[in-house]
Parts: structure tokens; C-alpha cells; sequence
């Protein structure tokens, strides 16, 4: 049983990384441009005494996800698990956002997760079993002042989901999202700590999320306790917002 996580050297998807390993899955640890760090998250889950194995794979890049993903099915096993967490982040007032930082925004947060669930579902459709769990945001339910591309890109990321769960339902395969709120890691890392304190009273239960908050999530839409579970979309947040 093998499970793919994009982005998987640091964060949401190292820490997601580390808890499906945990819960018995064999990891494809998918990185773009954090080969140190997605080699480190391999160590740590084979020190846990799980199987991993590092894979570069740009999300925005089709042919080497269709490649990157055919490589896994042949020689590391069948993919029983997708976890789409790549993503980038960036602030910006509406009318500054180029043609370039727009396109780009929709090319890994959105096009990203489209081509790896493309890529993924002939095998898992012709098994007829697997779950697929996208990364989305508080920002894709609600809207974010200033980040109004991520917002539309990670709006797009639910639809997606809600939309290829009754597709591909009738094929035995579910697909979820996890929609973070505000959560510690390299994107939110430039935050300064009156930021992160406004962000604190902002959220009823009274923290800033950790890595962790959300693999939780993703494990519990990745088990079989989520068997009958699909096309929903989980927020992670610690009540902010709602
Ligand atoms: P992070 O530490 O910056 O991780 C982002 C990950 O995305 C990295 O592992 C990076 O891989 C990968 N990535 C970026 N561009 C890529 C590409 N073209 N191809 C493949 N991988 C690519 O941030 P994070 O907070 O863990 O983010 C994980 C997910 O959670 C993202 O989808 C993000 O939008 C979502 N999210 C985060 C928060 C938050 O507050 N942190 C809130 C809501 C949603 P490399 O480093 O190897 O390039």
C-alpha cells in the first residue's frame, strides 16, 4: 500500500508524510526543489521502521507527474493513497497581481492537483479502490483579502474535489480536502509575532495550527474509517472563521 504525498520534504505534507507512514503505508515522498529536506523525511519514516523513497516531481510539469507516477506504480507499488499538499502562497492587492503571478498561482495549487489525480486514477479506477485528499485553505471557503489568486485557486481545489468524488465514486474511490486555517510552517514563517498573536485571539480555540493538526485529518480521509466518506471537505482550523 503505497501512499503519494507532493511536497512532502517539509510541512503539511512532511508531517503527513510521517503519520501514513505511521498508520502502515509505504511513502513516495514527492519534492520539487527541497531535495535535502524530502531525503530527511525519507530517514526519519525508514528510522520509524515504515519504507519511503524520494521522488522529484513538479506538479505544474504534466509529463514528468504522468512519468514521476508511472515510476511509483513500477517500482515502489500500487499507489493506494494521493495526497495533493503542494502549494504556494503569496500576498498581494488585487490590482498588483500580474498575468504571471496569477498563472502561476493556478499552475501549482490547482493545475498541480488536477495533473497528479489525472495521473493517478487509470490505476487506481482499473483496481477500483483509492483515495485521493486534496490540500485546499480556510482561504479557498472563505476568501482572503490580498491573496485573492490563492483564494481562487484553492476554491477551485474544492470544487475539484466535490465534483471527481461523484465521478469517480462509482469506481470505489473517494476524494476529500483539508482546508487548513492558519497553520506553522515556511508559508506563514514570515508572520511577525504581533501577526501570529492577532491570529491567536482571532482563532476561538486560541492557537496557531501545527503540521500535525492537519495530518490528522488526512489520516483519518486516508483509512477505512472514511470508507463511506467522499467529495467533503474538512476544515482544520481551530474554529477561526466560521
Ligand atoms: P510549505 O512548507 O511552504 O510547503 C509547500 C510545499 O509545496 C513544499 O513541500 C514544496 O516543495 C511544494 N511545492 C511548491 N511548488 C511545487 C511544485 N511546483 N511542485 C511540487 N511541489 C511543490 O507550506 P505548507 O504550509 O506545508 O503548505 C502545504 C499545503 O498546505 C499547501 O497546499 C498550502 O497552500 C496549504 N495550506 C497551508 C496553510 C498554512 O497556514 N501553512 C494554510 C492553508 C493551506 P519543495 O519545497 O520541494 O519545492
Amino acid at each position: 500500500m503505497v501512499a503519494v504525498i507532493t511536497g512532502a520534504g517539509k510541512g503539511i505534507g512532511r508531517a503527513s508524510a510521517l503519520r501514513l507512514a505511521g498508520d502502515g503505508y509505504k511513502i513516495a515522498v514527492c519534492y520539487n526543489r527541497s531535495k535535502e529536506a524530502a531525503k530527511k523525511t525519507v530517514s526519519d519514516i525508514i528510522l520509524s521502521g515504515a519504507k519511503a523513497k524520494a521522488y522529484r516531481l513538479d506538479v505544474t510539469d504534466s509529463e514528468n507527474v504522468n512519468s514521476v507516477i508511472a515510476d511509483i506504480e513500477k517500482d515502489f507499488g500500487e499507489i493506494e493513497v494521493l495526497v495533493n499538499n503542494a502549494g504556494i502562497a503569496e500576498q498581494s492587492l488585487f490590482t498588483d497581481i500580474t498575468d504571471e503571478m496569477w498563472q502561476k498561482m493556478i499552475d501549482v495549487n490547482l493545475s498541480g492537483a488536477f495533473y497528479c489525480s489525472r495521473a493517478v486514477l487509470p490505476y487506481m479506477i482499473h483496481r477500483k479502490r483509492g483515495k485521493i485528499v486534496n490540500i485546499a485553505s480556510i482561504w479557498g471557503e472563505t476568501g482572503g483579502s490580498c491573496e485573492v489568486h490563492y483564494s481562487a485557486a484553492k476554491a477551485g481545489v474544492i470544487g475539484m474535489t466535490k465534483a471527481l468524488a461523484k465521478e469517480v465514486g462509482p469506481s470505489g474511490i473517494t476524494v476529500n480536502c483539508v482546508s487548513p486555517g492558519v497553520i506553522l510552517t515556511d508559508m506563514t514563517s514570515h508572520f511577525d509575532e504581533s501577526t501570529i498573536n492577532g491570529l491567536k485571539d482571532e482563532t476561538p480555540l486560541g492557537r496557531i495550527g501545527m503540521p500535525e493538526d492537519v495530518a490528522g485529518a488526512v489520516s483519518f480521509l486516508a483509512s477505512a474509517d472514511a470508507d463511506f466518506i467522499t467529495g467533503q471537505n474538512i476544515s482544520v482550523n481551530g474554529g477561526m472563521n466560521i
